[in-house]
């Protein structure tokens, strides 16, 4: 395959440590020859196609979706309720809004293997236009537990141990556990952990020694706790629940940040919700704790803990294409740089799912590359305008 060379104004690598000005991209058989500057291309600029005044960046990962959720308001409903056939093509559809909004990558967190597994598979063999697929297929879950419509329902150790292996034996890349209830649901407690501490160390165990990383599901700090005892590779939410509230506990930051576990805060879930039911002037319980939940993300990241983003797409009112949402919201509300809040979405995504493939610019790694209008490193807002994306060296959208 001929070299592919691109210009721009800029270019950011997603390390965090590379900003080239009046920069290029080469890109050979799907993945990145080299970057630097435009002046260092001499003659090999002349069939460059030029951006303009444009940021190049890595396509962007969204770290945590849940691809056959519809995320309608009626989001529980249309889980319990769609035929298979439905969730499938919703999950198709959703894949191809996720790619084309710069989204190369999704870590999808919880869908039926049947389905998740062949949209990975799908993607890979070039059969739909879908991000590449990280995924864990079914939630281990306990009984009646949450999102248990698509999971492994297990309780002791050794319903889980045979849990994780047969997520394993289906395809999962990696494996995602419900580590507390949640609040889509019913008659799950968020608040509690829905497994002991033997059970959480037992499935990271034999997720290990399968070379699989362990994602787990926590609101309530008793599932918190235990996820950091069991030394699980991501907290997803981490919403200090308590039976009567919400509670940062700075203890559990300095082990969650000693312990080197990231945490994917989903900061924008129940965003559009809030500002819908807020236009409707629908009461909202969940304004209330919004503004204290900002606050212990702030001192999350305060205590040294590593942030990746993911907006839990396909929860209610939560848009496969709206992910920049989560990192327009790291920097408005929780003071990181526009740069930082794409390394959350980039580098570390990929450093947290264990991968050197992708994620950045560096070369070598898998050509998932976004252009979009302006300097995205100054207005964070940029990243939505989108001029060109790139999955694996291959244009999947061209606007310019
Ligand atoms: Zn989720």
């Amino acid at each position: 395959m001929a070299i592919q060379t691109l210009l721009a104004a800029r270019l950011f690598d997603g390390t965090g440590d590379v900003e080239i000005q009046d920069a290029f991209i080469q890109i050979e058989d799907g993945k990145v020859k080299a970057v630097g500057r435009r002046a260092d291309l001499g003659s090999a600029s002349a069939n460059a196609r030029d951006l303009g005044d444009a940021t190049i960046l890595p396509g962007l990962v969204n770290m945590h979706t849940h691809l056959t959720l519809s995320g309608s308001m009626q989001c529980l409903h249309d889980a319990l309720y769609d035929t298979y056939e439905i969730k499938m093509m919703r999950a198709v559809e959703h894949a191809r809004q996720a790619l084309e909004s710069g989204v190369t990558t999704i870590r999808d967190c919880g869908t039926l293997n049947p389905i998740i597994f062949s949209i990975r598979e799908a993607s890979k063999a070039g059969l739909i236009t879908a991000p590449h697929v990280w995924a864990s297929g079914d939630v281990l879950t306990s009984t009646g537990g949450h999102c248990y419509f698509f999971g492994a329902e297990c309780d002791t150790v050794d319903d889980v141990r045979k849990a994780v292996r047969e997520q394993v034996k289906a395809g999962a890349d990696f494996v995602k556990v419900m580590a507390t209830g949640g609040g889509l649901t019913p008659n799950t407690n968020p608040r509690e952990a829905q497994f002991d501490r033997e059970a959480m160390r037992a499935i990271v165990e034999d997720s290990k020694r399968l070379g699989r990383h362990v994602a787990a599901h926590c609101h309530g700090t008793p599932g918190i706790y235990n996820a950091i005892d069991a030394e699980v590779r991501t907290i997803e939410h981490c919403s200090f629940m308590v039976p009567n509230g919400v509670k940062y506990e700075q203890e559990a930051a300095d082990g969650i940040a000693e312990k080197g576990i990231y945490v994917c805060p989903t900061i924008g879930v129940g965003e559009r919700a809030r500002q819908h039911m807020e236009d409707q002037g629908i009461p909202n319980p969940f304004a209330a704790t919004r503004h204290q939940r900002i606050d212990d993300m702030r001192k999350l990241v305060a205590s040294g803990v590593k942030f990746v983003s993911g907006n839990d797409a396909g929860v209610t009112m939560t848009g496969f294409d709206d992910f920049q949402l989560d990192l327009e919201l790291l920097v408005e509300h929780i003071g990181m740089s526009s740069a930082d809040a794409i390394v959350t979405a980039t580098g570390r995504a990929a450093e947290a799912i264990g991968s050197e493939e992708f994620g950045t610019l560096q070369p070598g790694r898998r050509a998932d590359v976004l252009a979009v209008h302006g300097n995205a490193l100054d207005d964070i807002g940029a990243l939505r305008k989108i001029m060109v994306v790139m999955k694996s060296g291959e244009v999947v959208v061209d606007r310019t």
